[in-house]
């Protein structure tokens, strides 16, 4: 394996012309190459690879910020005045998201293009809704890549959006610098993530909507830098933070950044950031094998016509569920 990664695909010319429009910025190139990243044609696929590897030696410079929280909590509310801020400050701003739910509902999150109004207009930024991928991983992975892609295009700051369902936290948590947590100042609510363990994954807590009732926010604030200072810390140099702020009034907003920014110069003074991006790498890499293991196995001709069965006898409690999948893996040994 003396080759580099990038010479084991082949750029088809038009796809040189695609990775070219990228890293010139065009808005065009951008979005066509993010579609050919989201496509599950199996043609489309092996381009995407190599438009992804032509596009990697130019990635990983971005600011890559996780943004969670339940429907209403302000996220695209949030996200709108954080960008905006940052626009103004000569940024260039990468909204994409991570939406399970989105296959199942339409487009639960920034489907919707009244949302973040004012942030779509601006050529400094771009919006991406949540592909419809099917499952987590698919949609999941589809993000992670579109995220190489917009980095390659100059953006320096790439949020990724999600919604407090199910592992879509943990999945985001896992392919950014820095996870936010959005919160409502509501006792409930706040319990909820503390009791789903999701605050673990924070590197900032973020009680929003300061403005409606800003003694509760304060509570709020408290309950959570108590419970943060019973869990471990997201990193060796860092420890997490809580902050009020108002996305509507965008009080705070300019706070919330340079606790970004502070998070970021502590993990690369540290070189935990170099770390970090390794081994998300890594996870990631298996992420991708288990998932086309899985996907091999339940297409293998013999497993087909065997899971059926075996599925009942584990159900009918004829056969132990070691067995069962010690058979249907066997059939991997078999001769296509
Ligand atoms: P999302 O579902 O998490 O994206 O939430 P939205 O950004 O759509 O916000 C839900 C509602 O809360 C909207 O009506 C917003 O106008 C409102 N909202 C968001 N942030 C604030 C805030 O800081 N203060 C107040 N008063 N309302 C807010």
């Amino acid at each position: 394996m003396n080759q580099p990664a990038r010479e084991l695909h082949a750029l088809e010319a038009a796809d040189r012309e695609l990775v070219d429009g990228v890293l010139a910025r065009r808005p065009r190139a951008l979005a066509k190459a993010i579609t050919l990243v989201e496509s599950t044609r199996r043609d489309h696929q092996a381009r995407a690879e190599a438009v992804l590897a032509a596009l990697l030696p130019h990635t990983g410079q971005a600011i890559r910020v996780g943004i969670s929280g339940a429907p209403g909590a302000g996220k695209s509310t949030f996200i709108e005045a954080l960008g905006l801020h940052l626009i103004a400050r000569g940024h260039r701003v990468a909204v994409l998201a991570v939406d399970p739910s989105s296959t199942r509902s339409g487009g639960a999150i920034l489907g919707d293009k009244t949302r973040m109004e004012k942030l779509s207009t601006r050529p400094e930024a771009f919006i991406r809704p949540s592909p419809s991928g099917g499952s987590l991983g698919g949609v999941a992975e589809k993000t992670r890549e579109a995220m190489l892609v917009c980095e390659a295009a100059g953006f320096d700051v790439v949020i990724i959006e999600t919604v407090g369902v199910g592992q879509s936290e943990t999945t985001v948590a896992g392919m950014v610098d820095a996870f936010v947590l959005l919160q409502l100042p509501n006792a409930g609510d706040d319990l909820q993530a503390i009791k789903k363990g999701i605050v673990e994954l924070a590197d900032l807590v973020v009680v929003n909507k300061a403005d409606l009732d800003p003694k509760a926010a304060e509570f709020a604030k408290h309950q959570f830098e108590n419970a943060l200072g019973l869990l471990r810390s997201t990193s060796a140099h860092w420890r997490p933070k809580v902050l009020t702020l108002s996305a509507q009034t965008g009080a705070g907003v300019a706070d919330f950044w340079a606790e970004i920014e502070r998070h970021r110069k502590t993990l690369e003074a540290s070189g935990e950031l170099a770390q970090k991006r390794r081994r998300q790498a890594v996870d990631w890499m298996w992420t991708l094998i288990d998932a086309e293991l899985r996907n091999r196995f339940r297409h293998h001709e013999g497993v087909r016509q065997d899971l059926e069965k075996v599925s009942r006898a584990v159900t009918a409690g004829s056969i132990t569920p070691a067995a069962a999948a010690h058979r249907l893996l066997e059939h991997l040994n078999e001769k296509p």
